[in-house]
C-alpha cells in the first residue's frame, strides 16, 4: 500500500466536494420540478384525480429536502476535513488521536474518526 500524501488526500476531497455539489444541484432541480402548484395545475388540466398526486409530490419533496440537508452536512464534513489538511493531524482521529489509516482515508476522505470511534459513536 502506498502512503497517502496530503496532496492526494486534498485532491480526493476536492473530487468528493465537486461530486457532492453536483448531487445537491441535481436534487435542487428535482425539488423545483416538484413544485406542488405546478403539478396541481398540470393535473387539473386533465382529469381531476384529487389529492393523492399532491400528497405524493409533497412526500417526494420532503424526501428530497431531507437528502439536500444531508448532502449539505456532508459538504461541511468535507470542508472540515480540508481544514484539517492544513494541520499535522489530518491523518489522526479527532476523537482518540490515533491514526485513521490511509486505506480508510482514501475510501472515506471526509471522515474524521478512526474505525473504532466511528463504531462507538452510536453509543456516545
Ligand atoms: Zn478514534
Amino acid at each position: 500500500m502506498s502512503a497517502l500524501t496530503v496532496a492526494k488526500h486534498r485532491s480526493n476531497l476536492e473530487k468528493l466536494r465537486a461530486e457532492t455539489e453536483e448531487g445537491i444541484t441535481a436534487l435542487e432541480v428535482s425539488y423545483d420540478e416538484l413544485d406542488p402548484e405546478e403539478v396541481a395545475s398540470d393535473v387539473g388540466a386533465g382529469e381531476d384525480e384529487g389529492g393523492s398526486e399532491g400528497d405524493l409530490t409533497r412526500f417526494e419533496r420532503d424526501r428530497i429536502r431531507a437528502r439536500i440537508g444531508e448532502e449539505r452536512a456532508f459538504l461541511e464534513l468535507i470542508d472540515a476535513a480540508m481544514e484539517r489538511t492544513k494541520t499535522k493531524k489530518w491523518k489522526n482521529c479527532t476523537r482518540c488521536g490515533e491514526p485513521i489509516g490511509d486505506a480508510r482515508l482514501e475510501a472515506l476522505p471526509a471522515t474524521d474518526l478512526c474505525v473504532t470511534c466511528k463504531a462507538n459513536r452510536g453509543a456516545w
